[in-house]
């Protein structure tokens, strides 16, 4: 993934170090953790989870675990693949489908994250695997949001609520409700709503999330993140925790190639399961998160 071609190459190098070695010693594990800590600073994961993740490695690197085993640094190599799945998230966390329909999914995030986009891929996705999806054009602040939402819609081949003219425009909360009842009486069974961002996190935004989720009582509150955010990854998730008190993450933009590191502290940071990521622009570019496969890419 180019995301984390980067880091990738690191690791293999400090690997590739280690494995020339037979028995290793307290310095050949403490050098290994080093690199493998600026390694992960370098790709921008965020400094409090590097210490607690290299912290673990460290502590059962020096363990008997390693030092009894037949090969110590393929040993080692598989405990920084197994704190990797924990900082990922551990086990895959499949979306939440509500009891009784319609199953409600809200989406979060900066304006640019790819929210509307994530509409139409999660829309397609549903469709696919036997649901009705409805897109929720709860977005109306930026003027063409809507009419970005009707084209992903149409694209997806998912119906689009939208407001009327004259009833509910400029009211996002009216029209999250609105198309609750519409859902019901049209038999819809997931509606997926979309509202709206800004460039930086502000008090006005979180307060209409805010009153968006209290209205439509969503069974889940996807936070939507761009992987490319940088630093400012953790700080912004924390702020949405805060504002809407989301139940997932969806990375964004995992096909560019910065270092998406940061974005990977997200779910360690805010205890929060990643459980969508986004590949590309296409609709298809798109799959659930799985921890597991995931650390096997950064770590191929
Ligand atoms: P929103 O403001 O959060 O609704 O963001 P948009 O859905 O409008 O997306 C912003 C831009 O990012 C658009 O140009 C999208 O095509 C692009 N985009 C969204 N997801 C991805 C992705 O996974 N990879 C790439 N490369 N671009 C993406």
């Amino acid at each position: 993934m180019a995301t984390f071609g980067n880091l990738t190459d690191r690791l293999a190098d400090t690997f590739k170090n280690l494995r020339g070695k037979g028995k290793l010693s307290p310095a050949d594990i403490d050098g290994t953790v080093r690199e493998i800590r600026r390694a992960l600073l370098d790709a921008d994961v965020a400094l409090d989870v590097v210490k607690e993740f290299t912290g673990k490695v460290r502590e059962r690197a020096l363990s008997d675990e390693v030092s009894k085993a037949l090969n110590p640094a393929q040993q080692v190599v598989q405990i920084v693949n197994e704190e990797l799945v924990g900082i990922l998230g551990g086990e895959q966390r499949r979306l939440r489908f509500a009891k009784t329909a319609p199953t409600v999914i809200m989406l979060a995030g900066l304006q640019g994250a790819g929210k509307t986009t994530l509409a139409g891929k999660l829309a397609k996705w549903l469709a696919g695997e036997g649901h009705t999806p409805l897109l929720v054009a709860a977005d109306l602040q930026r003027p063409n949001a809507v009419t970005q939402l009707q084209v992903v819609g149409e694209q997806a081949g998912a119906q689009v609520f939208a407001p009327e003219p004259g009833n509910g425009v400029g009211n996002p909360v009216k029209v999250a409700k609105d198309s609750i009842r519409f859902a019901k009486d049209k038999q819809y069974d997931v509606v997926i709503v979309d509202t709206a961002g800004r460039l930086g996190v502000d008090a006005e935004l979180m307060k209409q999330a805010g009153d968006i989720r209290k209205a439509v009582d969503p069974d889940e509150v996807l936070f939507v993140i761009d992987a490319m955010i940088g630093q400012d990854a953790v700080a912004t998730a924390k702020a949405f925790q805060d504002g809407v008190d989301f139940t997932g993450v969806v990375l964004t933009k995992l096909d560019g190639d910065s270092r998406g590191g940061a974005a990977l502290s997200v779910a360690s940071v805010t205890g929060r399961p990643i459980i969508f990521a986004s590949t590309g622009e296409r609709l298809e570019d798109f799959e659930p998160f799985h921890p597991e496969r995931m650390a096997s890419r950064i770590l191929d």
